[in-house]
């Protein structure tokens, strides 16, 4: 086969998405094409372990050795600009232009800043460059002000103070991790955070910043201002689909696309991780999936689809954030539940009509496992709130 894959983004899914082609038996050409410097790496390092500087390095997906066995033609430091759909080619910022047979967009997400220029004190973290400069504004006894109490402002504040820094975090919200975690849950690192010394401050949002020559003084929406000697901006991302939508292809807030990953609006054309928007079993509604296993599962998914292979059962989403020393999981879509099942400390099933449809688990990995396995079956649930039976025995 004299086919020619190119990747456009260089990240986890990007680079799952080159190896998963080449393992699956591909063997035309493979070019994967990023923006940073860095070559494939996962991300949730980025605000613990390396972050606090207990790794060295970014988790790579593949080091030197691996690229070059795998024959993958890495590209770094340039991006696509334009796509032409009509001759199948791909305009780099270097002036150059690569065409391809597919083409797999993987350009994930860029942090939303605040509305205030860029200042070195200000930071964001979204990528191994990032983690590096916040690392070495990262002193011990510094102030930090995190703005956004999702999981980049949680993990992030937990790190610092790992560190010796003080932490406030500002959440514009009236809750922690609204976005994808349970209330019961997210009060339970609320907990933990404050009693690491975390300051969390809820329903606050950021009215102005003052750069002075020993810091930062931000005033809040009531009125009050804090002193930092760094800021944390952590408040989401905007998905990279500019390039898909001035090419003509369908969006919606990603890159839509189906089941196996493959545009609606072209089938040589395919998005994955952060980027892809699409529907799920609970509804009609395109959403994307921000999360490390959606990267790799969309990244296979699409792999299986361009070699025409048979598509593979997906496994129900899920994702951890690990802060102030505890491990939080969570699995399936706890929101879809009707009803909640305590299942002792830190464990709560959550049910529809009797069956399965989400999981939480705090420090508790073998409850984990088992809950994922049981997504989507009938559960007794008398039986699954009494954490001395085995939950598997709960299952009809
Ligand atoms: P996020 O999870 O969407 O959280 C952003 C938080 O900031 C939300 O609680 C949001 O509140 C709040 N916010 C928004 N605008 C604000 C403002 N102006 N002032 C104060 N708070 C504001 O996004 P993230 O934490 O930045 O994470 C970015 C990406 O990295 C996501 O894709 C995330 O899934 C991924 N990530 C994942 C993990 C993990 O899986 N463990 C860890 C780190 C990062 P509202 O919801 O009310 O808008």
């Amino acid at each position: 086969m004299d086919e020619r894959i190119v990747i456009l983004g260089a990240g986890h899914a990007g680079g799952a998405a080159a190896i998963a082609v080449r393992e699956l038996g591909f063997t035309g050409k493979i070019n994967l094409i990023g923006e940073e410097p860095d070559a494939p790496y996962e991300r949730p390092t980025l605000s613990k372990e390396f972050l606090s500087g207990a790794d060295a390095e970014p988790v790579w997906l593949a080091d030197d050795a691996r690229w070059r066995d795998l024959n993958v033609q890495l590209t770094l430091g340039v991006s696509g600009i334009a796509i032409d759909r009509e001759s199948r080619s791909v305009t780099l910022s270097d002036g150059s232009s690569v065409s391809y047979d597919r083409l797999i967009l993987a350009t994930g997400g860029r942090v939303r800043r605040l509305d205030a220029p860029d200042h070195p004190r200000i930071h964001h973290l979204r990528t191994a460059d990032d983690a590096r400069a916040l690392a070495k504004a990262a002193t011990p006894g510094a102030r930090a002000v995190i703005v956004g109490g999702g999981v980049i402002g949680l993990e992030t504040a937990s790190t610092l103070v790992e560190l010796g820094l003080t932490a406030t975090v500002l959440e514009a919200g009236d809750r922690l991790l609204g976005r994808n975690i349970p209330e019961e849950a997210a009060g339970w690192l609320a907990a933990a955070h404050a009693r690491i010394g975390v300051d969390v401050r809820l329903d606050r949002s950021v009215r102005a910043i003052e750069h002075r020559a020993d810091g930062l003084k931000i005033r809040l929406d009531d009125g009050e201002t804090l002193d930092a000697d760094l800021m944390v901006v952590g408040i989401g991302i905007i998905p990279c689909a500019e390039l898909a939508e001035a090419s003509g292809l369908p969006t919606a807030g990603g890159v839509l696309v189906d089941s196996t990953y493959r545009s609606l609006g072209d089938e040589r054309i395919f998005a994955i991780g952060d980027l892809a928007a699409r529907t799920w079993g609970d509804g009609p509604t395109p959403r994307r999936m921000e999360t490390w296993a959606h990267a790799q599962t969309s990244a296979r998914a699409a792999a299986l689809a361009i070699l025409g292979l048979p598509a593979e059962p997906e496994p129900a989403p899920w994702f951890w954030t690990a802060q102030c020393g505890h491990m939080l999981q969570i699995v399936g879509d706890p929101g879809a539940g009707d009803t909640v099942i305590a299942r002792g400390d830190g464990v709560r099933l959550y049910v529809r009509d009797a069956i399965l449809v989400g999981a939480v688990c705090l420090d508790q990995a073998r409850e984990f496992g088992t809950a994922r396995r049981l997504i989507g079956k009938a559960l007794a649930v008398d039986r699954a709130g009494d954490p001395t039976l085995d939950l598997r025995k709960a299952a009809a």
